[in-house]
């Protein structure tokens, strides 16, 4: 599942791609994907020019003059700027037409991305993003991630999942964050202390942003799109792997909110 520096990087690739270019038709072999009707979704669309793209959390948002598109990649989503001519797979479920002859393409095998389109005013205030947290590489408070932390007894990981509390870290990028910081996965939220908050939103800003530079993570789960290999994978210290890098134990496995979760039962308290 493509997390936060996965996002970005298809973000600054399809950004180059994109920038002036018009979209003059629309096709979809899988119309639910959008979460409007999709013959007003093309009517708004339609002839509109692409003048930035923007992202929060996990979420890419297309700037189209006063329209805006956003995507949710979910699982498998991929974008792909490709020749018309070019033949199209069967897991391509919608087509943007541009006025210089090469298509927007996206692909998703197990068709869970989402589509929708928003004024500038519907933006930020109706879902999906009105409940959005801020930016996990952004400048969070420790103030901030106690105050969402303190009343909950959900484990640390899942409490971080939660994109309405930060967003943009997924399973990857979470169990790395709580390596490095040396909390258990399983800590209760509540716990956490303010030595703890501090060593997350240092560590989140540090490990995403060093991912965005290389690219993303490509492993089993998400290889990216456009045409571009991730080199974070490199530098993971537990999530996938058997062996602690700092202390030479065991990594345990475990699944924490229905997600497999790596850490180090000897570094990690
Ligand atoms: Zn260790």
């Amino acid at each position: 599942m493509p997390e936060l520096p996965e996002v970005e990087t298809v973000r600054r690739v399809l950004m180059t791609d994109l920038n002036g270019l018009t979209i003059l038709e629309i096709e979809s072999n899988y119309e639910a994907m959008v979460d409007e009707d999709f013959k007003g979704f093309k009517d708004k669309l339609i002839g509109k020019s692409f003048k930035d793209i923007h992202r929060r959390g996990k979420f890419l948002i297309f700037e189209l003059e006063d329209i805006f598109l956003i995507s949710h990649l979910r699982m498998e989503g991929k974008f792909f700027y490709q020749r018309k001519e070019e033949p199209l797979n069967k897991h391509i479920h919608m087509v943007f037409h541009l006025s210089n002859g090469y298509d927007l393409r996206y692909q998703d095998t197990r068709k869970f991305g989402r589509m929708v389109t928003k004024t500038k005013e519907q933006l930020n205030t109706t879902e999906p993003l009105n409940h959005l947290g801020p930016d996990a590489n952004g400048n969070v408070t420790v103030e901030y991630l106690l105050s969402k932390l303190k009343n909950r007894q959900i484990p640390i990981k899942e409490a971080l999942l939660n994109q309405e509390i930060i967003s943009g870290l997924g399973n990857i990028y979470v169990d790395e964050v709580l390596f490095t910081s040396g909390i258990n996965p399983m800590k209760k939220s509540s716990d956490i202390s303010i030595v703890d908050a501090k060593n997350i939103l240092q560590n989140a800003k540090m490990i995403l942003d060093k991912a965005i530079v290389y690219k993303g993570t490509t492993i089993r789960s998400y290889t990216s799109s456009l045409g571009v290999k991730g080199g974070y994978q490199d530098f993971l210290n537990v999530h996938t792997k058997t062996i602690c890098p700092v202390c030479g134990k065991n990594i345990t496995k475990i699944r924490v909110g229905g997600r497999g979760t790596y850490y180090c039962e000897n570094c990690q308290k």
